[in-house]
Order: structure tokens, then sequence, then C-alpha cells
């Protein structure tokens, strides 16, 4: 059997090897490094795949996340509700820009920002919602929606973790998540579901004047090269990285099956342990399992971490300590925040290996240990 590793890069590269490496040699041959062809074709092959007007490059998603809020034009001590169950960087950026992070609590069965959470949370001073498509399926992106446009609020997506995944409104439209929000934001580092070689990230926006914001911001505030109207960055995806991504956008939808067949083998085959509760998957979304990420009910999770890691089976905590409990936040008094369900949910999760190269020996030795662990 092949090492079980998290997510298995290697084993994913050499299936498409050839393609990569040609696409490689392209670039190294034309030596347009900064802003070449690819960087073009990928914003436009993106566009498409996501149905959404403007996808704009940069250089990876925490930048994609403080570009989107740097173009809303918010005040200092404006405020930004955010789940604190997700990865550091999707609050940090909210921080960095002095605005107030705003924490909220999540629902227990979807893992994403609780709506009813948000209505309460918000103040004269809310001006934007971020909501995070978690380990793969869309947040309740049609009540989220509804609430920013009853109280006039933006809404940026963290799409990090759910590229690829499909929305479906109460009157059967369909978008893709990142596509829904005044703005969505994305990573492509290497271990996302459309994961480069290097980092990367992309904005995507319906709304061409923010568009055209957007890629001020991310190139030192110029439409007209050196002459800087906006405070900006300098974020960039590399022609490189958008050549690699041009490869593996055609096969993302072959490569979310493959994670949504290794999801239905670890749900079947634990669907008879009831101290596992799986992923529970909304009617309003697919999964497109980013993490296959379980419960444990009555059993100690950091000791199945440990038992699985002395079979070589590897496991992550995503993620051991919320936001709010941050030391970072220590000035926005995250430590006064009451979120149960999210420090619940901290204790309770663990995630098993999940990625595209999964085969049955795998999870079946991975499945049987984790069920061996329950009832020894
Ligand atoms: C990965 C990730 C990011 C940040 O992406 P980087 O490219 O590493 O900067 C932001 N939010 C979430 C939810 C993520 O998983």
């Amino acid at each position: 059997m092949r090492d079980i590793q998290m997510v298995d890069l290697k084993q994913q590269y050499l299936r498409i090897k050839e393609e990569i490496d040609s696409a490689i040699h392209e670039v190294l041959d034309s030596s347009a490094f900064i802003n070449g062809k690819p960087v073009r074709d990928f914003a436009q092959n993106l566009e498409t795949y996501l149905g959404v007007r403007h996808v704009i490059p940069c250089a990876n998603g925490t930048d994609a996340l403080q570009i989107a809020l740097m173009a809303l034009g918010l005040e200092p001590g404006d405020e930004v509700i955010t789940p604190s169950f997700t990865f550091i960087a999707t609050t940090e950026v909210i921080a960095l820009l002095q605005l107030k992070p705003v924490f909220v609590d999540v629902d227990p069965r979807t893992f994403c920002i609780d709506p009813e959470s948000i209505k309460a949370a918000i103040s004269k001073k809310t001006r934007a919602i971020v909501p995070v498509h978690l380990y793969g399926q869309a947040a309740n992106m049609e009540a989220i929606m509804q609430i920013a446009a009853h109280h006039n609020l933006f809404v940026v997506e963290d799409n990090a973790q759910a590229i690829g995944s499909t929305y479906t409104f109460a009157d059967g439209t369909q978008k893709k998540t990142g596509a829904i929000g005044t703005i969505g934001c994305t990573s492509f580092f290497p271990s996302k579901n459309l994961g480069c070689y290097g980092d990367g990230g992309a904005l995507f926006t319906n709304d061409s004047l923010l568009a055209e914001k957007i890629k001020m911001i991310a190139n030192h505030g110029q439409s007209i090269r050196y002459h800087h109207d906006l405070v900006g960055c300098n974020s960039r995806l590399d022609t490189l990285q958008a050549a690699v991504l041009n490869v593996k956008l055609k096969k993302l939808d072959e490569y979310i099956a493959a994670r949504q067949k290794a999801a239905a083998y670890y749900s079947d085959a634990f669907s008879q342990t009831p101290e596992i509760t799986p992923p529970y998957i909304a009617p309003y979304t697919n999964h497109v399992f980013h993490q296959y990420t379980i419960q444990l009910e009555g059993k100690n999770r950091d000791e199945l971490n440990t038992y699985l890691a002395s079979f070589n089976v590897p496991s992550m905590l995503y993620y051991p300590v919320p936001a709010h409990k941050q030391k970072m936040f220590e000035a926005f008094s995250g430590s006064s925040y009451d979120l149960p369900v999210t420090d619940w949910l901290t204790r309770r999760v663990i995630s098993l290996p999940m990625h595209t190269e999964l085969d049955e020996e795998q999870l079946e030795f991975i499945t049987e240990k984790v069920k061996k662990f329950i009832n020894p």
C-alpha cells in the first residue's frame, strides 16, 4: 500500500506530469514570468467555470480577502461579521485593516456561519459579512444574502475551501460559491481543491466598477502606469502558477468527484458506528470535500489522532483554537465572546485524509483503524 497522506500532491502531479511540464516549459520559453498570457487565460477560464463576470488573480488567498475589504471603502472601526470557526486568515485581515471583527457562531451540522447569529450581531456600525464555505460546502447563502440586503451590507465570501461547489436557491437557480456575494475570494495554496505549485489566489465579482478598483488595489493603486490613485499593494499570480492552474482547472470537476467518492466510502464505512457523526450535507449545497471532518461522541478525538498516527495514518484538527480565543484578538476582547457551538466543535472535530488519489486499499485501512479505535 502507498503511504497514506493528508494530501497526496506528488501522486496527483505524476498523473498530469506531461501536461504540467509542457505548460511550465512554455512559460520558461516565453520568459514572461509576470502577467504573461497564461495569467489572462486563467482569469478567463475561471470566469467561465464560475459563471462570474470578473476574476482578478492575486498572490494568495489572504491577500484576496484583504484586497476585497480594501475595495469596499470601509472606515476604521467599521464592523465586519465573521465566523470564529475558520482559518485565521479570514479574521486576521479584518483586524489588519483596522476594522473590527465581530465573531459569531456556526451551525453545528454544517460548521458554517449561522444566519441567526449574524442577525443578533448586527449593529449600526456593521458594514460587511464574511461567510466561510468551510471544509467544502456552502454556508446558507440565501439567508445571508437576505440579511445583507435588508441591512445594506456587503458580503465577501471566503471560498478558499469550496471552489467548484454549487449553491441551489429556493427557486431552483444555481450559482457557484464565490459568485454569490459582493466579492468572492479564493486561495490556490497547493493543498486546496484547485491548488497550484506555490502560492496563488483570486477575487471574483460581477460588479465591473468593483473589479476595476480591485485590479488597481492589487497593482499599487494604478490603472495607468506610474499614476497611483489609491493606496494599494503588490499582489500578483505568477505566470508559472497560472500555467499550472490552467491545466488543473480542466480537471477540477474530476478531482471533486474523486473527493466525493472517497467521502462516500468513509461515510458508508462509518454508517454503523454511532460514535461517529459523518459530515452533514445541507440541501442547498453540494459538498466538494476539501476536508472530510467527523465529530466524535463519547470518544476522545485527541486519542484518535495519536492512535491513527501510530499506524502512519495522518489526521488533522481543523481548528484546535477558534479565532476569538487567539491571543492576536485580545485587543478586540475576543475572549468575551460566547460562542458555544464553536467551542464545542473545536473539541470534537477531526479530519481524515482527503485527496484525489485515495484508493480503496487505503480507505479500507483508514476506516478499519478508526473503527478499531472506537470498538477495540
Ligand atoms: C487557505 C485559506 C485561506 C488563505 O489562503 P492562503 O492562500 O494560504 O493565503 C483563507 N481562508 C480559508 C478558509 C482558507 O482555508
